[in-house]
């Protein structure tokens, strides 16, 4: 990606519909801009019209039958985001350690998840929740779950034209909690490791659902399915955590790279796992 983005055109649609006409019209030339946080940063090669969807309702965080967070919604809105209990904690963690003040204000979820750079925050969380993304174009509308949105380094699903609207998030008792870890060397730094987990118990403290997902541990964030069958239906105890940890240092594959070095990484992925589920059972049993 060109590091320049050179503005030769900006449209600021106020609805999806408008977004959409917007799109289609542009096409290559037209990219989608939120919160700018990354945008400006990275460029958009071949890509000349900004089309700031800023002033779209895509913000609200609503909980229903499944707890929906528009792509809108920026980290400052998710951090004051009161509906964010028991396992969906794990985003209000995740935005709290996110930059300073000014990022917080003006990045946004779906930015987050569309950029797709898999030391980012809110994808691991996202796929610990089970998290589907609506995405929307002038052909109509889909579903994709986060485990399906990522397919290669920066790479994602999304389609030209194609627009993300929001996130529906899986269904998780009062029984669950959650943990997001994440080592980084500065509050404006990348992670160097993150790591998202979740479980939901049963009345009898048995582990019905475990979630772990990692964000740092290869081309795309992913979760570690063989650790959470390992906890399911079970009582954790400590065996199983650090089995469970050993499960998902191995399935780790991070990039040797200025951060940190490969071993480095294993190593710190294998302790935050055991933090990780250790964290996320004692909130789901409510002693935080
Ligand atoms: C100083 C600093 C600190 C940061 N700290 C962190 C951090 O701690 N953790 C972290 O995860 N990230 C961090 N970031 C990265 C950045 O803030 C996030 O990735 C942010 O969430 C991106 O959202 P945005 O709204 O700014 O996206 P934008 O920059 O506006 O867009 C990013 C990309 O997504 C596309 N896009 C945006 N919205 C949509 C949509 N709804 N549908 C389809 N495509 C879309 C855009 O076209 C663009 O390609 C930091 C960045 C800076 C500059």
């Amino acid at each position: 990606m060109n590091n320049r983005f050179e503005v030769s055109d900006y449209v600021k649609p106020t609805t999806v519909d408008e977004a959409l006409a917007a799109l289609d019209r542009h096409g290559a030339a037209g990219v989608i801009l939120a919160g700018g946080t990354n945008l400006f940063l990275e460029g958009a090669a071949g890509a000349s019209v900004a089309i700031d969807i800023k002033d779209i309702a895509l913000s609200q965080i609503v909980s229903g039958d499944r707890l929906r967070i528009g792509a809108l919604s920026t980290v400052g809105d998710i951090r004051n985001a009161p509906e964010l209990t028991n396992a969906y904690y794990i985003l209000k963690e995740a935005a709290d350690l996110h930059g300073h003040n000014l990022i917080m204000k003006l990045a946004t979820i779906g930015g987050n998840v569309a950029n797709a750079h898999p030391v980012l925050d809110f994808p691991p969380c996202l796929l610990a929740l089970d998290a589907v993304a609506v995405l929307k174009s002038s052909r109509g509308e889909r579903r994709v779950p986060l485990s399906e949105f990522f397919v290669g380094f920066k790479k994602t699903v999304l389609q030209n034209g194609e627009l993300i609207t929001e996130f529906e998030l899986g269904d998780f008792s009062d029984r669950s909690g959650g943990a997001f870890l994440k080592l980084a060397w500065s509050r404006v730094d990348m992670a160097v490791i993150n790591l998202a987990a979740v479980v939901d118990l049963a009345a009898d403290g048995t582990c019905q659902k475990a979630r772990i997902a990692l964000g740092t541990a290869g081309p795309t964030p992913f979760r570690v399915e063989e650790a959470e069958q390992l906890l399911i239906g079970k009582k954790i105890d400590d065996a199983l955590i650090d089995e469970a940890a050993k499960i998902c240092k191995a399935a780790a594959n991070p990039v040797d790279y200025f951060r940190g070095s490969i071993d480095y990484k294993k190593h710190i992925i294998g302790v935050y796992a055991q933090r990780g589920i250790r964290s996320a059972l004692r909130r789901a049993g409510k002693e935080n």
